[in-house]
């Protein structure tokens, strides 16, 4: 039996600079790479594509869904018209990741979503979003967009007794860094919350049910050292 193979998504920009300027490319961290190796499973980047045949070919590649961070979803997807805060968006990925997640939640796949990729559940099963923290959320004595590297870990984060993410780290605790100006505000039904920061903002989400969909705020694949159980958990549910 060969290892599983999981499918990562990418973000969607463009180059400013060089004999491509204006022409739109797909940029992955590598370290979300690293951290599906070091899992023991096989990572696939899977491009942005329209055509729902070609997703569904796709989705038949794979054994886990791996929905990965980047720009702010467009706030018309949970009800809202935009805050001035809110970040530059792209909405070809929304919609791709969108119909991905759904199809993939369909065929049974696992899904982790990491930073993003947890706001994209939430958003896809029903929830809404802070679009901007600093600007929307009322305790401002915690910093959720650091300074240093992120492989730093920056707040702690104190996870939910009994919820699978509690589960596979086997501890209340972690420390962990924090890359983000966004976070859910109300939670999809269905979901429970697993993570929360001091400050109360939701640091990760899980399914409420056997169906593997997870989502953590923070960037484990930067900390490959201390957070290598969520990936190991995910690749073997795939
Ligand atoms: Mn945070």
């Amino acid at each position: 039996m060969r290892q599983p193979i999981i499918g990562i998504t990418a973000s969607l920009t463009t180059y400013e600079q060089g004999s491509f300027t204006g022409q739109s490319k797909l940029i992955l961290n590598s370290n979300y790479i690293n951290a599906i190796t070091a899992a023991g499973a096989i990572p696939m980047i899977i491009p942005i594509v329209e055509k729902l045949e070609i997703q569904q070919c796709q989705l038949g590649l794979i054994d886990g869904l791996m929905l990965t961070g980047g720009d702010d979803l467009q706030p018309h997807l949970y009800g809202e018209e935009p805050h001035p805060a809110l970040g530059k968006t792209t909405p070809a990925r929304d919609d791709y990741e969108l119909s991905l997640l759904r199809q993939a939640f369909s065929l049974g796949l696992p899904i982790l979503g990491i930073c993003r990729g947890l706001q994209l559940i939430n958003v896809a099963f029903g929830g809404t979003l802070y679009q901007d923290l600093p600007e929307q959320y009322h305790i401002k004595d915690l910093l959720h967009s650091q300074e240093p590297t992120p492989d730093t870990a920056t707040h702690p984060v104190s996870l939910i007794a009994g919820t699978r993410l509690q589960t596979i780290f086997n501890t209340n605790e972690l420390e962990a860094n924090s890359l983000h100006h966004q976070a859910v505000k109300n939670l999809a039904p269905g979901f429970i919350i697993n993570a929360y920061a001091r400050d109360g903002i939701i640091e990760g989400i899980e399914m409420d049910s056997d169906a593997f969909v997870l989502g953590v705020q923070w960037h484990p694949e930067q900390m490959i050292s201390t957070m290598l159980p969520i990936f190991q958990a995910f690749c073997t549910r795939s």
